[in-house]
């Protein structure tokens, strides 16, 4: 009897986990789906202004050339997008072909 119990427990907790797991991978892809989903943050944004930004970095004063928003440390739009979340703001996307005075280098 005490195997039938082990097993039902063991069955139980695996359950468990699975359903956590489920309900993490669950949370991230709508993390994700809503920072698709964030609006473009405008230039005359006062944040934007703080530092600058701009949706074209080619038309960007004082911008390095070749430094835009799809190459800096602080994006976080997938690879070759066009626009994605930017760690400075918040709830808002950036273009990829943006640039701002706080652009930092991929380590
Ligand atoms: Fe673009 Fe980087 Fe500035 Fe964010 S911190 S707006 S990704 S250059």
């Amino acid at each position: 009897m005490g195997s039938v119990d082990d097993f039902s427990r063991r069955l139980l907790l695996r359950r468990i986990a699975l359903a956590a797991s489920l309900a993490c991978v669950a949370t991230s892809r709508s993390e994700h789906a809503h920072a698709a989903d964030a609006p473009l943050i405008a230039e005359d944004d006062p944040a934007a202004k703080a530092v600058k930004y701009v949706a074209d970095a080619s038309k960007a004063k004082g911008a390095p050339p070749g430094n835009t928003c799809g190459n800096c440390a602080l994006y976080q739009g997938k690879y070759a997008s066009k626009e994605g979340p930017c760690q400075i703001f918040p709830g808002k996307n950036v273009t990829a072909a943006g640039w701002c005075a706080s652009w930092a280098p991929q380590m």
